[in-house]
C-alpha cells in the first residue's frame, strides 16, 4: 500500500476559513458525518469528509424510474425544533412536503385481516385488534406493581409484565418492526425507548404517566418530547424522539434531496470512494489514512469524528487504547433488510391504501414485516393511475428471508399483498435494495455499548463517535447526533487551543 502523508493536515480552502489550523477528519457521509461535517464547516472549522462508497447519503437514497419514484431506505421522518432549523439553513423549506394528513391511519394485520390501530382511548375499546380479555388486562395496567428488580429488561418482558402479552403480539410488535425491524424479546426497554421506560419509573404506571404528561402539556410544560407510543401519528412507525408540534416529512424529489443538498454545500470537503483505514494519535493530533488500495493518503487532522456504522470499527486499524475499550460497539447487531418497492396499476389493487401503511405482527407468520403506502402518503410518488407500496422483508427474527433473490422475494411479497391487500396483477414497477446489515439494535445490556463509546472518547481527546447506534436510529436522531457531535468538536477545538 503506498501511503503519501500530507504534514499540512490542510483542507481544500473552505469558503469559511481559509487560513485557521483547526482542521477535523469525519469519517463516513451519512446524514450524521454530511450535518457534522456541515455543521463543522458553518463554524470555521476545517473539514475534510471521508465516505467509503461512491456516493454520500448513507442509508438515504432515492431511485427515480418510469415515472416512479422508490425510496432505497427511509421514507419520511419526523422533524423537531432542530430538524426545522436544519432545513430553514439549507433553503429547504419550499422542498418539504408533509405526509398526507388523510393517510393517518396504521394498519395491524390481525388473524389475516387489516385492522386500524386504535388511536384513541375510545376506539381502544371497540377495535377487534385485541380481545375483551386482553382490553381488560389494558385497563388495569395503573393496578400492575412497578418491576423491583434492577437491571436491564427486554421490551417484550415490559409489555407482558404492564399490558399483558396479546398487547405486547397485536400492539408493540408490529412497531418494533417498524422503527429496528427487531425483536422484542431481545431489544432494551430502556434504551430502545426511554421515555416510556421512564413513566413506569415515575409515575408507577404508563397510564398515569401519560395522563400526567399530557396535562402539563396542557399547562405549557415540555418535558423535551416522550418516545411515541404504539399508534402514535409523528413518526417513523414509532419515534423515539418528537418534541410537538412534529411534522412527518420527505422532499418532492425524495429523502435524497436532504442528503444532495448538503452534498453540495460541502463542496471541495467531501472524499468519495474514500475509506478510512487507520486512526492513529500522533502527539497531540491525529493521523488519519484514507484511500483505495494502492492509492492512500494520510493526513494529520485535530480531531475526528467516527460517524460510520458501530461494527466498521472492527475493521479499522485503531490506537491500542481505542480498540480495547470500543469491543462492545463493534459487537452491535444490524440485521439484514430487504425493501422492494412495487408499482402497480391502481385497478390491480383492490384495497382503498387509506393510510400510512400495514404492519405485520410475527404472530400472523408472514414474509412480509411491513409496507407502507408510499404514493397515498406523498404525492408524485407513481404515474396517476398507478399506486406505490413499499415492502419491507427480514429484520431481527427474519433475517435469511431478506437475502433472497429478488425474484423469489417479489413472489413471496406478493402471495401476502394479494392475500392481505386484494392485489391482482403483477407489479409494473420493482425496485429492490437489500441492506446486509441495515439498522443498530438496541439489545438488553445496551449500557455496555454507551459506557464503551463514552469510554472511547474519554480516553482518546478529540476522537468522537456519533451515529444511529448512540442516541436514536431515526433520520432526526441522527441530525440531532450530528449537530451534537460538531458542538463537542468545536468545545474541544477551543479547550485545545486550536
Ligand atoms: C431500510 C431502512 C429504512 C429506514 N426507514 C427509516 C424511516 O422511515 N425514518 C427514519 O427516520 N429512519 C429510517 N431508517 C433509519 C435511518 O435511515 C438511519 O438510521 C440513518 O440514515 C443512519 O445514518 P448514519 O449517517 O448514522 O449512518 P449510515 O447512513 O449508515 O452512514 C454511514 C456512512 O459511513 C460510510 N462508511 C462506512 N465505513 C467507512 C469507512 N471505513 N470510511 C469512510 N466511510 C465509511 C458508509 O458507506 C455510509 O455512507 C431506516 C433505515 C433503513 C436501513
Amino acid at each position: 500500500m503506498r501511503v503519501a502523508i500530507d504534514m499540512t493536515g490542510n483542507m481544500p480552502p473552505n469558503d469559511s476559513d481559509g487560513s485557521g489550523p483547526r482542521s477535523v477528519a469525519v469519517v463516513g457521509a451519512g446524514i450524521t458525518g454530511l450535518v457534522a461535517a456541515w455543521e463543522l464547516r458553518r463554524r470555521g472549522v476545517n473539514v475534510v469528509l471521508y465516505e467509503a462508497s461512491g456516493h454520500a447519503g448513507g442509508a438515504i437514497r432515492t431511485t427515480h424510474a418510469d415515472g416512479f419514484l422508490a425510496e432505497h431506505g427511509p421514507n419520511s421522518f419526523v422533524t423537531s425544533p432542530a430538524v426545522e432549523s436544519l432545513l430553514q439553513q439549507l433553503h429547504l423549506e419550499e422542498d418539504v412536503v408533509q405526509a398526507n394528513p388523510g393517510a393517518k391511519r396504521r394498519y395491524v394485520v390481525r388473524d389475516g385481516r387489516l385492522v386500524p390501530f386504535p388511536l384513541t382511548p375510545s376506539s381502544m375499546l371497540g377495535t377487534s385488534l385485541l380481545s375483551l380479555r386482553a382490553k381488560l388486562r389494558v385497563l388495569l395496567e395503573p393496578l400492575v406493581r412497578t418491576r423491583r428488580q434492577e437491571g436491564d429488561e427486554s421490551v417484550a418482558s415490559f409489555v407482558r409484565r404492564r399490558l399483558g402479552h396479546e398487547v405486547l403480539d397485536y400492539a408493540v410488535d408490529p412497531f418494533i418492526s417498524g422503527i429496528f425491524a427487531g425483536d422484542p424479546e431481545t431489544l432494551s426497554m430502556a434504551h430502545a425507548f426511554p421515555r416510556v421506560a421512564a413513566l413506569e419509573r415515575r409515575f408507577g404506571s404508563l397510564s398515569k404517566g401519560l395522563m400526567m404528561q399530557r396535562r402539563s402539556l396542557a399547562g405549557g410544560e415540555s418535558d423535551g418530547g416522550a418516545d411515541s407510543m404504539p399508534g402514535d401519528t409523528k413518526g417513523h412507525l414509532m419515534s423515539s424522539a418528537a418534541p410537538v408540534p412534529a411534522r412527518l416529512v420527505s422532499f418532492v424529489d425524495g429523502m435524497q434531496t436532504l442528503t444532495d443538498t448538503l452534498e453540495a454545500s460541502l463542496a471541495g470537503t467531501l472524499r468519495l470512494g474514500c475509506p478510512v483505514r487507520l486512526v492513529h494519535r500522533q502527539e497531540a493530533r491525529w493521523l488519519v489514512d484514507a484511500g483505495q488500495d494502492g492509492a492512500s493518503r494520510s493526513r494529520l487532522v485535530d480531531a475526528v469524528v467516527m460517524a460510520t456504522p458501530a461494527h466498521v470499527l472492527a475493521a479499522m486499524e485503531l490506537p491500542a487504547s481505542m480498540r480495547a475499550c470500543a469491543a462492545p460497539i463493534e459487537r452491535v447487531e444490524y440485521p439484514s433488510v430487504s425493501t422492494l418497492t412495487l408499482g402497480f396499476r391502481r385497478q390491480d389493487v383492490a384495497h382503498p391504501l387509506d393510510g400510512f401503511g400495514v404492519l405485520i405482527p410475527a404472530a400472523e407468520r408472514r414474509s412480509l414485516l411491513g409496507a407502507l403506502f408510499s404514493s397515498s402518503l406523498f404525492p408524485s410518488r407513481s404515474p396517476d393511475d398507478c399506486v406505490t407500496i413499499t415492502c419491507f422483508v427480514g429484520g431481527a427474527r427474519q433475517a435469511d428471508r431478506a437475502r433472497e433473490d429478488a425474484d423469489l422475494l417479489v413472489e413471496r411479497v406478493l402471495v401476502d399483498l394479494r392475500q392481505l391487500l386484494g392485489v391482482r396483477g403483477e407489479p409494473v414497477f420493482a425496485k429492490h435494495v437489500f441492506w446486509p446489515r441495515a439498522i443498530p439494535q438496541y439489545t438488553v445490556g445496551y449500557q455496555a455499548v454507551k459506557d464503551a463509546a463514552d469510554a472511547t472518547e474519554r480516553q482518546n481527546p478529540g476522537l468522537y463517535l456519533a451515529g444511529n447506534y448512540r442516541n436514536g436510529v431515526s433520520v432526526g436522531d441522527c441530525i440531532a447526533s450530528g449537530q451534537q457531535v460538531a458542538e463537542r468538536v468545536v468545545a474541544y477545538l477551543a479547550r485545545a487551543g486550536s
